[in-house]
């Protein structure tokens, strides 16, 4: 007999800020979406950063979501409950030779990537590429600022990989090629010494733990997926399908950030909106 897996998916908002626009559009097109396939949408705490994580965002995110009207799995998962199995990964992917400890600072990078080189892109979904100093160096475990991902050796392991995207932007089966990988992400950070894991690292593994089958976020995290399907294949984890909606822009066509907070669920609800009108604002 086939087993079938239920539909589910999840809304992973990080306690750092207030809910705006585009946090209520992720959520509730996630919610409507599981409804409609029957399936599960569960919430999870993105509370990985501890320095910036706040219970009290947090206490606001279930307040806003209940007020719009969703409903959740419960227990909530909560990134802060999970740093030994994020751990466990890491080591499971340095005993596989495929990390290094990289003691750059972050003026050391900026330096190193603006020597001539050859034309390429300075920036990836990780942030600045790095352009590979410590990667042959055997540094100290007590030196580390951070552990990274070999890339290309990570890539040889994995590839091929591809994965399934359904959102507006691009359709069908997204492949994965080392020498993009390589050249337009290069050696992500895994973790660092006052950071469990990284987002990647940790998100492929809440994900994975939780059964999801498919991802609704924003488009802005479009590229970073190559990094997750990398991942999932070298730890053995299925990869979901994958769905990266558009983003909820301002009047000025700007992306919406937790520093928005005139647009903040919270400050709408002050000013007498209803769920309606914000699935409206939306275009829900
Ligand atoms: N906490 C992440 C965010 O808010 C989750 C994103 C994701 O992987 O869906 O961006
Ligand atoms: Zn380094």
């Amino acid at each position: 007999m086939i087993e079938t897996v239920p539909f589910t998916t999840r809304f992973a908002p990080s306690p750092t800020g207030p809910l705006h626009l585009g946090h209520a559009y992720s959520a509730m097109l996630a919610h409507d979406m599981a409804q409609t396939a029957d399936g599960k949408f569960l919430l999870r705490i993105d509370d990985l950063d501890q320095s910036r994580a706040r219970d009290h965002w947090e206490t606001q995110i279930y307040d806003d979501l209940a007020w719009l009207g969703l409903k959740w799995e419960t227990p909530v998962r909560r990134q802060s409950d999970h740093f030994s199995d994020y751990d466990k990964a890491l080591h499971k992917l340095s005993e596989m030779d495929l990390t290094y400890v990289c003691t750059c600072t972050r003026r050391d990078i900026e330096a190193a990537a603006n020597a001539p080189q050859e034309g390429g892109p300075q920036f990836g979904p990780d942030g600045r590429i790095y352009p590979g100093t410590c990667r042959n160096a055997a540094h100290a475990f007590a030196d580390a600022k951070c552990i990274r991902l070999n890339m290309r050796v990570a890539c040889e392991h994995a590839i091929p990989a591809s994965f399934e995207e359904n959102g507006p932007d691009h359709h069908g089966k997204q492949a994965l090629d080392v020498e993009t990988m390589v050249s337009t992400i290069g050696d992500v950070v895994l973790a660092r010494p006052n950071m469990a894991a990284s987002y990647h690292l940790s998100v492929v593994l809440d994900d994975a733990a939780t059964g999801v089958t498919d991802i609704i976020r924003g488009a802005d995290l479009f590229e970073a997926t190559a990094i997750h399907v990398l991942l999932q294949k070298l730890l053995n984890l299925p990869t979901p399908r994958y769905n990266h909606h558009k983003l909820i822009r301002d009047e000025r066509g700007k992306r919406l950030a937790k520093r928005d907070d005139a647009r903040a669920i919270a400050k709408f609800r002050e000013d007498g909106a209803t769920p309606t009108d914000i699935r409206a604002m939306v275009g829900l």
